[in-house]
């Protein structure tokens, strides 16, 4: 029997209505196998910044520090969008907050769910079967490296990409780790024809590879890696890469899957982990219950498995979400002309649909 203390943080716009579902699982799935979690809600974004002028509360952090895992919905505000001057910003607690906890690995599962296949604008032979882990490095690389300036005359900007071996290895192991549980193939993927920060990438995991030798270790290039994934994406296993390349694939393999709001990602390094669905906050649709919330739910399939190692407890979740599904329940980002009317549900009665499942699951 498990005790955890799990951290909320709803944040802003669909956040709030998103996780309180993520919760709502939590909460069924601990009660179904005898686990204790506690919650506890913390301020983070534009809710931080309203209430207390900082989108990262001290009180927040340590909070988080403290606790064995932490549930986030999404922050931002048009607010913010509209107005790149503003100096205190929503993001900047999202970049905080994955710095302090060193989240290095950034961990995005491309599942596809067979009656979802419709949802994606590639066709539904190359995508049937096909199954994703990418590792995406989150604290280092060129988001973050100095120098970063713009010259006095405005006219020239710089930006550092820099990769220690360290930095390369832990996430590359991490994905190694990953491949072995699966079928055991990594995608190495860099620029090193260019870039010399990807040659060190390159060297760095042929290094750890040494330690895996029964996984496949293949490398390809950024561009190339772009090409494929929507050529053969069954060709993929376990992706690893570096943070700018990993931003921008990540985005493009959710569309393989359809939906921004089916997608679960975790950050990690060594200790407490974030769980949350790769959507933001969404103002367009927030408070009009239009939210899908199964990005989130599955994301606290991730934090059950990676976070407390939780197999069984985290496939129940995984298999409710395929169960209702399969009985044709859509929110209406997932819907198609194909959908009755009265099987397009809003957050709340489809959140229930799941929890329902939990307390009696299917028999397979
Ligand atoms: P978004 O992901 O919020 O929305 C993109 C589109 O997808 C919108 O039309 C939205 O309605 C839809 N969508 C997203 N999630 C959905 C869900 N669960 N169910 C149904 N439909 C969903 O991206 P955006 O519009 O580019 O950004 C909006 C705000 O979110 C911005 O302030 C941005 O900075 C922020 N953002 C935050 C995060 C994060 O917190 N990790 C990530 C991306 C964007």
């Amino acid at each position: 029997m498990a005790e955890k203390n799990i951290i909320v943080l709803p944040g802003d716009g669909i956040g709030p209505e998103v996780t309180a579902w993520g919760r709502k699982v939590l909460e069924e799935v601990a009660s179904r196998f005898g686990h204790t979690f506690h919650f506890e809600e913390k301020l983070i974004g534009h809710a931080a910044i309203e209430a207390t002028e900082t989108p990262l509360p001290d009180d927040t952090l340590e909070a988080c520090k403290k606790s064995d895992a932490i549930l986030l919905g999404a922050v931002g505000h048009p607010m913010y969008d509209n107005d790149p001057s503003r100096k205190v910003r929503p993001e900047q607690g999202l970049l905080k907050i994955r710095k302090e906890l060193g989240l290095y690995a950034n961990i995005r599962p491309i599942i596809i769910f067979d009656e979802l296949i419709h949802a994606s604008s590639l066709k539904s032979e190359l995508l049937r079967g096909a199954d994703i882990l990418f590792f995406r490095e989150l604290t280092g690389g060129i988001y973050f490296g100095e120098p970063r300036y713009r010259s006095d005359d405005g006219q020239i900007a710089v930006d550092t990409l820099k990769y220690s071996k360290m930095e390369v290895a832990r996430i590359a192991r991490k994905a190694f780790e990953a491949a072995m549980t699966r079928n055991k193939r990594v995608h190495s993927v860099d620029k090193a024809n260019v870039l010399e920060s990807s040659r060190l990438w390159r060297e760095t995991v042929n290094e750890v590879a040494q330690d895996f030798p029964e996984v496949e270790l293949i490398h390809m290039f950024i561009d190339n890696a772009a090409m494929q994934l929507i050529r053969q994406p069954k060709q993929f296993d376990v992706v690893v890469t570096g943070n700018m390349f990993g931003d921008i694939l990540t985005d493009e393999a959710s569309q393989i899957a359809g939906s921004l709001g089916m997608l679960p990602s975790a950050s990690v390094g060594d200790h407490t982990g974030i769980y949350e669905p790769i959507h933001g906050s969404a103002p367009d649709i927030a408070g009009q219950k239009l939210a899908n919330p199964l990005a989130t739910i599955l994301s606290t399939a991730l934090m059950l498995d990676i976070s407390f190692g939780l197999k069984e407890e985290s496939q129940s979740v995984i298999d409710a979400v395929d169960q209702i599904l399969k009985e044709g329940w859509r929110t209406k980002d997932i819907s198609s002309d194909e959908t009755p009317a009265d099987h397009v549900l809003d957050t709340d009665e489809i959140g229930n649909k799941v929890v329902q499942h939990i307390i009696s699951p299917v028999e397979a």
